[in-house]
């Protein structure tokens, strides 16, 4: 047996508990505002939508929470997950450079979206929920619930976004295959998907609308709860496995990045590969460079407003203050389906306020170029979304070149890309295009902001 399948059988090296950034903070994040009274909310403002364990995970301040055991048998099954030195894909770039990619694309729904899917099922399931409801975009999230909803015995309805739903029906395909009910949004089964379709009938959709249909049906009924993919901290404090299992990798390898790149959609693949690194640099360890990739075409982290906002467009979330582009935003429908949220998630936005990481923003053409590039170094097709992360990646490593210097750089490469070739199609047609985000609607959404008033 060689050492990579040794070391992957390992079940010890799987860590035992995430790790919360919230304890190692200089400063906490803004608190999360009830919309009608605008003061924090409380945990009661949030149980109709989820369990109670989540709730107390999200405003948590101990460093770290134990992941259990029921997790970390399903974990077991595809983590620890390879960490690769990419040296064919330095050789072909020229570079000094040592870069490193931690590989999520090897979990059953093919991104790192179990990590956290899993561990809401399990804490919905010992809570007696019998149904989740939820909203995809291109897919990753919707099959990873309804993946982790088999496992737990758990009813799992998906609102898709409409250009997705019908740009990737496989996704919609394997979500079934899993048990789960696919559902295009907007749709007809709730007041907020009706609102849109009588407004535009042929809508594509967006995060913010499916969030909207699904936190809809969910707080309608007892037994039946929200869950979403991203953006909140215990979806950020799930993923942190990846971190964590990255650091223990790169200490075998005897070695430390010097920069970290993630694709940012809500934040929390970016988050998982990032906070255990912020964290150690937080107290006291080595200060790495951060850098969150985003689309051009929706760029909340580097174009939006550090404001409250909504979570989605039909105003039944509470108010989250972070980079946003207005919940009533409807970016343009680029590939990355799952980099189409109008804001970010709250931690990763106050870390940026605070100085702690960076963020840049490229088109989609610059992304798909780099992901072909490293498939032909590397062999692996990432997801249209982790191509950012690999556009970042290399851009890095060619300053690297540029400038002489070897650093170490690494990137969370978050998914693969085997349910999105039709993205690589258009790409080898020249079928894609650069869109741009329409200017009059950012500014529309960004005037209709709601007006919250600043903390005595
Ligand atoms: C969902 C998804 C994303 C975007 O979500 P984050 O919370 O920003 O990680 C990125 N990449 C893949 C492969 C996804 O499935």
């Amino acid at each position: 047996m060689n050492d990579t399948v040794k070391y992957l059988l390992d079940e010890s090296r799987i860590p035992k508990a995430w790790y919360n950034i919230q304890a190692d903070l200089p400063q906490p994040a803004p608190a999360v505002l009830h919309p009608g009274t605008m003061k924090p909310v409380g945990p009661e403002d949030l149980a109709p939508l989820f369990p109670m364990a989540l709730i107390q995970q999200e405003v948590s301040l101990e460093r770290e929470i134990e992941i259990p055991d029921p997790v970390r048998d399903v974990y077991k099954q595809w983590r620890v997950t390879p960490l690769y030195r990419a040296r064919r894909l330095e050789k072909a770039l020229q570079t000094p450079a040592r870069i490193y990619y931690k590989y999520e694309g090897v979990s059953p729904a093919g991104s790192h979206k179990p990590n956290t899917a899993v561990a809401q099922a399990f804490y919905n399931r010992e809570a007696g929920v019998r149904k989740l409801v939820t909203e995809t975009g291109a897919g990753q999230w919707g099959s990873s619930l309804a993946f982790a909803g088999s496992l737990f015995g758990i009813d799992v309805q998906v609102f898709m976004v409409r250009v997705s739903y019908d740009q990737k029906p496989y996704r919609r395909a394997l979500m079934e295959t899993y048990g789960a009910r696919c559902v295009a949004s907007p749709s007809g089964e709730t007041q907020s998907g009706r609102n849109i379709l009588a407004k535009r009938a042929d809508h594509p959709g967006s995060l913010g609308i499916a969030i909207s249909e699904a936190v809809e049906v969910a707080a309608q009924r007892e037994d039946t709860k929200y869950a979403l993919g991203s953006v909140l901290n215990h979806v950020l404090l799930h993923q942190t496995v990846i971190g964590i299992e990255a650091q223990a990798q790169l200490e075998l390898a005897d070695d430390y990045p010097d920069v970290i790149v993630g694709c940012t959609g809500g934040g929390s693949n970016f988050a998982g590969i990032v906070f255990p690194f912020l964290g150690a640099q937080l107290r006291g360890g080595k200060t790495v460079r951060v850098v969150a990739v985003e689309p051009a075409a929706c760029p909340s982290l580097t174009r939006g407003r550090y404001a409250y906002d909504f979570g989605d467009t039909a105003h039944l979330t509470p108010l989250t203050k972070m980079h946003t582009l207005g919940s009533t935003f409807t970016p343009p429908g680029f590939h990355a389906g799952g980099l189409r949220y109008h804001g970010m998630a709250p931690l990763v936005s106050h870390l940026q306020e605070l100085g702690l990481i960076t963020s840049t923003a490229y088109h989609q053409t610059a992304c798909f170029e780099a992901g072909v590039q490293f498939a032909r170094a590397e062999g692996i097709m990432p997801a249209p979304e982790a191509n950012h992360a690999v556009r970042g990646a290399i851009d890095e490593a060619i300053k690297c070149r540029e400038e002489g210097v070897s650093r170490a750089i690494l990137f969370n490469l978050c998914g693969h890309g085997h349910f999105d070739m039709q993205a690589y199609i258009d790409y080898f047609g020249g079928k894609l295009k650069d869109v741009d985000y329409d200017q009059a609607e950012l500014a529309m959404a960004l005037a209709g902001l709601p007006s919250v008033p600043e903390p005595a």
